[in-house]
């Protein structure tokens, strides 16, 4: 993908290579890095000056959490939920492919949560964040909404703008408690979007809560 306009900050890819990321953000993260080359590259060089800085770092210094989650994240590869009623990954638009990221993980058939709206958890063992993909087609918008923390989101295909810019498929945005935005599906197609919220979102209107609280994201 050459158009991607987005990207995760170097804070961001800097706490990635260092596994410090809770699991949620950091699949959307290596969704985004397996779908860019610049990110690629760069997360290789920090991977590399990590790897300098924790070999010349005592490990008193480290973050008291960073065997923990490095281990948590490993158990998400190694050993996803038990697939109980799972009913394979759900449908995709057509002409797009499940990223690599995902393969093996517990995705639940799309849910309508309203006209033109369909959402699907995404399932992570031992992780309090929320990952979900939401589907939506052109027109369509998720209601205004401010978050307690920070929400990841990567576009998997279609494009949307939420007032600040516009998001295209390869995009990469973190939005914390300061934005308040309200996205909107722009035409050409529907839109898959991977996010992962820590904390919760509040959504304005009767409408946004009710959608919220349909989908378990409020
Ligand atoms: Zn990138």
């Amino acid at each position: 993908m050459t158009s991607i306009r987005h990207h995760p900050s170097d804070e961001l890819l800097l706490a990635h290579a260092g596994g410090w990321l809770p699991a949620g953000p950091a699949l959307v993260t290596t969704v985004h890095v397996e779908q860019c080359t610049r990110c690629a590259a760069r997360l290789a060089l920090l991977q590399e000056t990590a790897g300098q800085w924790l070999e010349d770092t005592p490990a008193s210094a480290l973050h008291p959490h960073a065997l923990e989650r490095v281990l948590a994240a490993l158990d998400v590869c190694d050993e996803p939920e038990p697939p109980a009623s799972l009913q394979g990954p759900p449908p995709l638009p057509a002409g797009m492919a499940w990223p690599r990221a995902l393969a093996g993980l517990q995705i639940t058939p799309w849910r309508w949560i309203g006209p033109g709206m369909r959402y699907s958890r995404v399932r992570l063992a031992g992780d309090d964040a929320f990952v979900f993909l939401l589907r939506l087609v052109a027109g369509k918008y998720l209601p205004r909404h401010v978050h307690t923390d920070r929400e990841f989101t990567q576009v998997l295909c279609g494009s949307f703008h939420d007032g600040r810019a516009q998001f295209g498929a390869g995009d990469f945005d973190v939005a914390d408690s300061t934005v308040h935005h309200l996205p909107v599906v722009q035409s050409g197609g529907e839109c898959v979007c991977l996010t992962a919220v820590q904390g919760s979102l509040a959504f304005d209107g009767l409408y946004g809560r009710l959608l919220g609280r349909l989908a378990g994201l409020s």
